[in-house]
């Protein structure tokens, strides 16, 4: 019998009432707990019917890839057999996840593993949000100590808005993960239609634009919904966005030699940004290598020259060096190869040494 799923619902249908809904929502997103019987406050007699009408875990199997560099990459196998990837980073001040919301990813851009790799299907909103309990609960942390997430791993968020949304509304519920939307990060590849359904959804997160090239020519070579979609129709959108929710917009350029590099091509992007007025700031990211990858990376000095161009022309920017290369975690690598990896039952707490 396939149990119904929890999390999927709004809060107010949790199991129980009142004051039980507070409980068990508290055991489920304060303390991590991933079985209804740890919920030890909880009657028996209740623990135990809740334990066969409910499901918490979407997970049949959670395997842990942890780098040199302290990030772990996650590899999940969803209960229809499909998997997906999410990636734990934690910094000195702060706790982030990166998740996934697609199994691969429709689009198919030609610098990035994960495009390669097609696409599986859509993930549900508990499927979101349980990577980043999984992880906690990995980590021995409870998930509310995760305050930072981006959507930037496997899937273009936008093409899974519903169940994106259903999944951000949970994290920011104070009954349920109580997370700041600033704290929040949506990456899109750039579809105008959803850019404004995202602002009229009105959760409040940071919008990052995938942006890659400022020329429809360059861009169509490299990104296939670029073909529906002219950069100048989407930094519209983008400006929507800014002028709806005042927040500062991210620019994502991965830096492709030969390709995209130009200094030209960094005069454009400072002219897009400017022209609309919108407070923007330019995130320059090396190009991350995978097998069989038909790009190749800018050297670091020609992205430290086109960040010069940039920072001249008054857009605020930063390189991001990327963290878990060297296990495939890093943006644009996650393409559910295996490494070694260390399995570990969901259901099971994890040898703390490996943590
Ligand atoms: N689909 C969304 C979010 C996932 S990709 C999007 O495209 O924005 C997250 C970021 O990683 C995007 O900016 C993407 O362009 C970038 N990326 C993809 N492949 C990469 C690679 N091989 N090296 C560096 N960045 C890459
Ligand atoms: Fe999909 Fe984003 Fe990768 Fe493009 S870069 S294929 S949109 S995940």
């Amino acid at each position: 019998m396939k149990r119904p799923i929890l999390a999927p619902r709004p809060p107010a249908e949790l199991p129980g009432e009142g004051y039980r809904k507070r409980q068990i929502a508290a055991w489920l997103y304060k303390k991590g707990a991933r079985e209804f019987d740890a919920m030890t406050d909880l009657p028996r007699g209740l623990r135990r019917e809740l334990a066969r009408e409910w499901r918490i875990a979407e997970f049949d199997l959670v395997q842990a890839f942890p780098s040199a560099d302290g990030s772990v990459k996650y590899l999940f196998t969803l209960l229809d057999g499909q998997q997906t990837e999410a990636v734990y980073l934690p910094y000195k001040d702060r706790k982030t996840v990166c998740l996934s919301s697609q199994v691969g990813c429709p689009v198919g851009c030609t610098f990035c593993a994960t495009g390669a790799l097609g696409f599986g299907r859509n993930l549900t909103p508990w499927e979101i949000l349980d990577q980043l309990l999984a992880i906690a609960h990995h980590q021995g942390i409870p998930p509310t100590e995760i305050r930072n997430v981006v959507l930037m791993g496997m899937g273009e968020p936008l093409l899974n808005l519903d169940a994106v949304s259903a999944a951000v509304r949970r994290m920011i519920d104070k009954n349920a993960l109580g997370m700041s939307p600033r704290r929040i990060t949506l990456s899109t590849v750039g579809i105008p239609k959803g850019i404004r359904r995202l602002a009229e959804e009105d959760l409040g997160v940071k919008l990052a634009l995938s942006l890659h090239a400022p020329d429809d020519e360059t861009r169509k070579k490299i990104i296939p919904t670029a073909k529906a979609y002219p950069v100048e129709a989407i930094m519209d959108a983008v400006a929507d966005y800014f002028q709806t929710t005042r927040r500062r917009v991210t620019l994502e350029y991965v830096m492709l030699k030969g390709v995209n590099d130009a200094p030209r091509q960094a005069e454009e992007v400072a002219r897009l940004i400017k022209d609309r007025r919108i407070v923007a700031h330019v995130n320059l990211i090396p190009f991350n290598p995978w097998e069989g990858a038909p790009v190749e990376g800018t050297p670091r000095e020609g992205i430290r020259r086109f960040a010069a161009i940039l920072e001249e022309a008054g857009i605020p920017t930063t390189i991001r060096w990327s963290r878990g290369v060297d296990v495939g975690a890093a943006c644009g690598q996650l393409a559910l190869k295996e490494a070694a990896p260390l399995a570990f039952h969901p259901k099971r707490r994890f040898p703390a040494g490996n943590r």
